[in-house]
């Protein structure tokens, strides 16, 4: 069977990070996670080489000169990127990979990986989303406003994705995701 990359995406705060765990929980097996390169600062909680591999500007730039990352971008003033490695080697030996990047990010790896499952999770409402932002506790007022200004253009996007997920209830949210995944897997 055919490995494949599953990738979530949605506005910053909407759930993506919560929801990744549990789907990684529940296909131990099967699914690895991609961990992306940042060069934004490591949020309290968060572990080098875990959620991120933080870096320097000038070392993801030489980077990029190396062609080192799937796709790239730019996203609230920082870089991330997904290492080419990393997926290659996955892809490679057969097992599928999550991916929780931006709507840029998602288009360019539908470019390259064409049967890459593209699943967007969107907030209840903008409201919403600026309660979980600080009930959250890891960003600043301004960040948290900048965050919610780039939502708006995220949710555009959500047009081109090939699911909608609603993170309203989570437990519901996490059902929904499986289960695109449970029913792409027999897609083989
Ligand atoms: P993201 O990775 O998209 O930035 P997180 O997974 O960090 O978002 O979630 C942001 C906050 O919202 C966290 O505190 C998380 O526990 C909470 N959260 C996630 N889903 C829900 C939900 N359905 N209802 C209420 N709070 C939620
Ligand atoms: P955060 O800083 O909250 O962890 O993530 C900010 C945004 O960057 C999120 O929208 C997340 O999906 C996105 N992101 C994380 N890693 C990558 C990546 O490797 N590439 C792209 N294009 N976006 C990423």
């Amino acid at each position: 069977m055919g490995a494949r990359l599953y990738v979530i995406s949605g506005p910053s705060g909407v759930g993506k990070s919560t929801i990744a765990h549990a789907i990684l929980d529940k296909f131990k097996d099967s699914i690895v996670y991609s961990i992306s390169m940042t060069t934004r600062p490591i949020r309290c909680g968060e572990l080098d080489g875990r959620e991120y591999k933080f870096t320097t500007v000038e070392e993801f730039e030489k980077l990029i000169g190396q062609n080192a990352f799937v796709e790239h971008a730019k996203v609230h003033d920082n870089y991330y990127g997904t290492p080419r490695e990393q997926i290659e080697n996955a892809v490679a030996r057969g097992i599928n990979v999550l991916l929780d990047i931006d709507t840029r990010g998602a288009q360019n790896i539908k470019k390259n990986y064409p049967d890459a499952v593209l699943i967007f999770i969107a907030p209840p409402s903008i409201e919403e989303l600026r309660q979980r932002l600080f009930k959250r506790h890891t960003d600043s007022e301004d960040v948290i406003e900048r965050r919610i200004h780039n939502a708006i253009q995220e949710i555009e996007m959500s047009s081109k994705y090939d699911y909608i997920v609603k993170n309203t209830d989570l437990a519901q949210a996490v059902d929904e995701c499986e289960s695109i995944i449970e029913e792409n897997m027999k897609k083989g």
